[in-house]
């Protein structure tokens, strides 16, 4: 993993930032971001929807600022109405039963439930095994709880896991796998076949097993399928998902853990030292949300399709190598059939050239010629503003 703007300076003969964080600079979403402001260029890096979620969910937040729900600091697991919510959804998408005042948290999104799992589960010198590419906070998360990352590279086109290479991976010091499906940034979902020899590898082992589950609504091709719902897996597993990405507020960041009652509290340990509690009446709000009928979450996914054919169309008719995600709201594409070798250079430039920007996949990979050529761009936005950005890409490079 690389990112830029390391922080530099020294006091008392030492550097300010600790060992562990040593080359965690400015995240690669916030990097891009900030250029696409600075250029006013079309923000297909960071993945953010350009449309708020349903007016429904929306109101209810309103409602409850209103009538002083969660205006105070809610209960620290969170409140009893959403972590019900979130115990019917286990149910009602993935007949999975947790009890939610036992086996339910609510965290300052997935990105708390992250940290706060790997600061809890995690000793010093532990190794944990993850996809590579890495979403970036994994291996923030890792190292700042002194544990050591294990890439088991995805790789193009198809992203699927090496799974005797996974098995050869785990050593006496391997504690967790920490597993991604749907698969940021590469749109890679595991099969139930895959998700079996996994589970049975974490059995084998007894190893514990993190898993993010952000994107359990988007899948385009294929079905989600819990890997807590195995069989052996349900003592030894943190399931995590998001509100963010499901009812497109990713700005309140509501997110939640399912695990044992053990799980849960060991978790909750770190989770109360890191915020405490966060996004009270939100979390009513989401609550309803995560009641909404089925015709939201399929309308949103179909939505979502149509817009992943859409860009992939555009972005190889620009001339872009397009690996087709299965799930998520990201594509990966390949730019060296447009004569270019470097992602991040592509990146940084791409505003100056046609007006859009993207995220290099390269910087998620410790193995640097892995994704040195993979650029990530994301759907989520309006259909006239994929549009707009496919007509800039095909102008500078296709047409
Ligand atoms: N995990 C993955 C794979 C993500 O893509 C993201 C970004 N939304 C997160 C976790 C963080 O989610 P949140 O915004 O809920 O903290
Ligand atoms: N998950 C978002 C993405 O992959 C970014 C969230 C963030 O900026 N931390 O684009």
């Amino acid at each position: 993993m690389t990112t830029t703007g390391s922080p530099t300076g020294h006091v008392g003969g030492r550097p300010l930032l600790n060992r562990r964080l040593d080359g965690l600079g400015t995240t690669i979403f916030a990097e891009m971001s900030a250029l696409a402001t600075a250029t006013g260029s079309i923000n297909l890096g960071q993945g953010f929807p350009d449309t708020d979620g349903p007016d429904s969910v929306r109101e209810a937040a309103v409602r409850a600022l209103r009538e002083g729900k969660g205006n105070q600091y809610p209960p620290g697991p969170g409140v009893p109405e959403l972590r019900t919510a979130i115990a019917d959804h286990q149910r009602r998408f993935h007949g999975l039963t947790f009890d939610p005042d036992t086996e339910v948290l609510v965290t300052a999104g997935a990105t708390e439930a992250i940290a706060a799992a790997m600061l809890a589960l995690l000793e010093p010198g532990d190794e944990v095994i993850a996809f590579e590419p890495f979403y970036d906070s994994y291996a923030a998360c890792i190292a700042m709880a002194g544990a050591a990352r294990v890439p088991l590279t995805l790789r193009a086109p198809d992203f699927r896991p090496d799974l005797d290479a996974l098995r050869d991976a785990v050593t006496p010091r391997t504690r967790l796998l920490l597993l991604n499906s749907p698969h940021n940034p590469t749109g890679m979902v595991l099969t139930p076949d895959e998700l079996t020899a996994i589970a049975e590898l974490a059995c084998e082992r007894d190893l514990l097993v993190v898993t993010d589950e952000v994107y359990e609504h988007l899948v385009f091709d294929g079905v989600h399928h819990p890997i807590a719902a195995l069989p052996g897996m349900r003592e030894r597993t943190v399931s995590i998902s998001s509100a963010g990405k499901t009812f497109s507020f990713t700005g309140w960041k509501v997110g939640w853990v399912t695990a044992s009652p053990a799980l849960v509290a060991a978790v909750r340990t770190a989770k109360q030292y890191l915020t405490y509690v966060s996004a009270g009446p939100f979390q009513y709000a989401i609550a309803e949300a995560l009641r909404l009928p089925d015709s939201y979450f399929d309308g949103f996914r179909a939505d979502l399709r149509a817009k992943r054919d859409l860009l992939g169309d555009g972005l190889r008719a620009a001339g872009f190598e397009v690996y087709r995600p299965q799930g998520t709201y990201f594509i990966t594409t390949d730019i060296t059939p447009l004569g270019e070798k470097d992602a991040y250079a592509f990146c940084r430039a791409l505003p100056e050239r046609c007006g859009v920007v993207a995220v290099p996949n390269s910087v998620f990979y410790d193995d640097p010629d892995a994704g040195r050529s993979q650029v990530r761009f994301t759907f989520c936005k309006r259909e006239d503003v994929l549009t707009q950005a496919v007509g800039r890409l095909r102008k500078a490079f296709g047409d």
